[in-house]
């Protein structure tokens, strides 16, 4: 990756939050940058800001002072310089080189008209031989040997996905941009990153994550997926169902209640500000199943 943090030790704990710039923090994003910062001061680790910027027709003006300032009221203070994931091009196209060579991708031609209900390739294009300057997505083929469960360090033993889970997932897209799944097998993998710590919703994706990496020879960092915040109607918060973004003058209070999402225990009334909230959290931290 770009930066690399200044411990040099392969083996040290190296984190990160990674929210893409389409708009403000809310409540349940700061629930995975809480989890993940914990969890790397607890460890003694190192924690990163990388933002997720591969999609720019999704990117909203003004997110990125907007997640920083957030995350600096809260505490929340990142090492190194922020990473970029728009500065890791070269990467990416090299594993598709790699991916393409070694016989895994195909292009596919399908539109949203047909893909089938899965939005998987609905007319067999790896069968076809299409050519290159028909506008086209890549997709990576799957081996169901081959697929591999992993220990997750909060939800337990995952076991192998099924072909039909992962199927013909799409690398990069039919606007040339890169697939999120390519960006973050690559970039969350060993040495970069050792520990992922992220929300329950992205358990899926780790699977197809997981499958890049194996094809890449990338090693795998470990996973702990936490549970995510849903509204009263149950429904992940997202900034796509409007969770309001958070108030930063209030972050004790929004530290305390992602604390207790978290099953971590409530700080004491001696530690009411950030700083002492945080430290009190980072020591009693643990992992929750
Ligand atoms: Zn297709």
């Amino acid at each position: 990756m770009n930066d690399s943090p200044a411990d040099a030790n392969s083996n040290a704990y190296r984190g990160r939050f990674a929210p893409s710039p389409t708009g403000p923090l809310h409540a349940g994003s700061l629930v995975a940058a809480l989890a993940s910062f914990l969890d790397a001061r607890h460890h003694n680790g190192q924690w990163q800001l990388r933002i997720d910027d591969i999609d720019p027709p999704r990117a909203v003006a003004g997110s990125i002072d907007a997640i920083t300032e957030t995350l600096t009221a809260h505490g929340l203070i990142w090492d190194g310089p922020i990473l970029y994931q728009s500065h890791s091009s070269p990467l990416y196209d090299s594993a598709l080189d790699r991916l393409t060579s070694s016989g895994w991708l195909f292009r596919c031609l399908c539109t949203r008209a047909t893909l089938d209900s899965n939005g998987c390739c609905g007319q067999r294009c790896r069968d076809h031989n299409i050519r290159p300057e028909t506008p086209h997505s890549l997709r990576i083929r799957i081996a169901p040997e081959r697929l591999e469960g992993f220990r997750d360090r909060s939800m337990g033993e995952q076991p192998a996905p099924t072909e039909t889970a992962l199927k013909d997932f799409i690398v990069k897209r039919r606007d040339g941009l890169y697939a999120y799944q390519l960006a973050a097998a690559i970039d969350d993998a060993k040495p970069n990153f050792t520990h992922i710590v992220r929300g329950a919703d992205l358990l899926e994706s780790t699977h197809r994550q997981r499958w890049l990496q194996q094809l890449l020879a990338l090693e795998p960092p470990s996973y702990a997926h936490v549970a995510v915040l849903a509204d009263e109607a149950g429904n992940k918060l997202s900034k796509q169902n409007g969770a309001p973004p958070l108030d930063n003058h209030q972050p004790e209070q929004n530290l305390r209640q992602c604390l207790q999402h978290l099953a971590q225990p409530a700080p004491p009334s001696s530690a009411s500000r950030v700083p002492e909230m945080l430290d009190y959290a980072t020591e009693h931290w643990s992992m929750r199943r």
